[in-house]
């Protein structure tokens, strides 16, 4: 393939953008080649502006579950335009769409929409702060949770360490209050609590989590993270950004028994529209201003076309609940290829799927948490995302991040991106 016009479009990008890109993964630091410039998409497909076309099971970091251009979709947003941009006023498209997050999640009694997953998890952990009257969050190493001060905490910090910023800019004394824990380690948590004397806010996690690659929780480790939660008061948070309406409808809540007392969403409720949101039970949302003291704003937040391409989709989503099936089963159908493929050139592999998420690493070791995930050999990942990349299938250019199937998404593009694992770790391995 011929990256001649993305490669001058990159240098050219570089030369106004720190790094050529509005956020930093799209880079391709991890991996070789550039980063192609996109013309436009097309249901399972991405066309760069050299002419190539990709397979995407990217779906631009997992919004897109209805794949590229979806009509309706589309159809929703040129009629909402039709009427203005935004009014910075209620309309009763916030309504709809917070009606429909209501009746969908059984934790939620009331939602505010924000313009990102960032300002989401930000606002919700102010939120369990006000409301719990506590400074100290607790997260997990790996789980990525937007890049707001106090979640930006190093990952890789040991047991019950106050963690450090891993960012300048970060001043510690806002990370301070950050502690940090092993992920699916009850063990570390009951230090934590113990460390902090149960002084501890929220407990914030990814239930499925997808930016250290894809690493589930355990159910044991959600049940016992909700007990400890309730002996200290503290509140749970699950940061579903990622895998709300796409592990399953109802996100990792469709699959885990477990309840939060605060969810965040952003990604698919936006369908490729800037859209976050937080809810809680209403004793909880009570507290957000104007009804409470708890200060959040936003000038653009609930805007009418965004709200109109996230209600289409939710929509689209409640009416064909079977898509869950579907979806899970291609991502099981490329997963279990790659697995083949990766045997067949005795490379170490393992893999996992949640709804239509998948991952997998090149490893010798189940990946239960950001260490394991940390073994992954990044090396082989860079040759093998280079190698697919070339062949017409577009990857998450890093080992750290999910893979996400959409309803455009055939069992032939299925096939012909594994055709193209087995080519290609045949060609790594001669
Ligand atoms: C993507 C993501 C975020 C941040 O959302 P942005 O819209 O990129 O700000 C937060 N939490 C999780 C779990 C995410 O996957």
């Amino acid at each position: 393939m011929a990256y001649d016009k993305s490669i001058a479009a990159f240098e050219e990008a570089y030369k106004v953008i720190p790094g050529g890109v509005d956020s930093p993964v799209r880079a391709f630091n991890g991996v070789e080649g550039t980063p192609p410039f996109i013309q436009k998409g097309e249901g399972g497909y991405l066309f760069d502006i050299d002419g190539n076309r990709y397979i995407d099971f990217v779906q631009s970091w997992g919004p897109l579950i209805f794949g590229h251009a979806d009509a309706d979709i589309q159809n929703a947003v040129m009629e909402a335009v039709k009427n203005g941009l935004s009014f910075g006023a209620p309309t009763l498209v916030e309504t709809e769409l917070a009606t429909e997050i209501t009746t969908l999640f059984d934790t939620i009694d009331k939602v505010r929409f924000v313009s990102s997953g960032t300002e989401a998890v930000m606002s919700a952990i102010r939120l369990a702060r006000g409301f719990t009257g506590r400074d100290n969050i607790l997260k997990f190493t790996g789980c990525y949770h937007g890049h707001s001060d106090s979640l930006l905490v190093q990952a890789g910090s040991g047991l019950a360490t106050f963690g450090a910023p891993s960012s300048p800019g970060v001043p510690a004394d806002l990370t301070k209050h950050t502690l940090l824990a092993t992920y699916n380690d009850i063990e570390e948590v009951k230090q934590c609590f113990a460390d902090a004397k149960g002084d501890i806010a929220c407990v914030i996690i990814e239930p499925i989590a997808g930016n250290m690659g894809l690493v589930p929780a355990t159910e044991d480790f959600l049940q016992e993270l909700r007990a400890i939660c309730d002996a200290h008061g503290t509140l749970l948070i699950f940061d579903e950004v990622m895998s709300g309406f796409r592990a399953s409808l109802k996100g990792a809540q469709g699959i885990t028994t477990v309840k939060p007392d605060m969810v965040t969403l952003g990604k698919v409720i936006g369908a490729g529209m800037p859209v976050g949101a937080f809810g809680a039970r209403a004793e909880i949302m009570a507290h957000l201003s104007p009804e409470g003291p708890v200060y959040q704003a936003g000038t653009l937040s609930g805007n009418p076309v965004a709200m109109a391409a996230g209600l289409a989709s939710l929509k689209k989503l409640k009416a064909n609940p079977s898509i869950y099936v579907e979806l899970g089963n291609k991502a099981k159908r490329l997963m279990d290829g790659f697995q083949k493929a990766a045997n067949a050139a005795e490379i170490p592999m393992v893999t996992d799927v949640r709804g239509s998420m998948f991952g997998f690493f090149f490893s010798e070791i189940p990946v239960r948490n950001f260490t394991d995930a940390q073994q992954n050999d990044t090396s082989m990942f860079a040759k093998f995302h280079k190698g697919m990349l070339d062949r017409g299938v577009y990857l998450a250019c890093s080992s750290f991040e999910a893979g996400f199937i959409s309803t455009a998404t055939t069992n032939e593009m299925i096939d012909e991106a594994i055709k193209a694992a087995y080519e290609t770790l045949k060609e790594l391995t001669a």
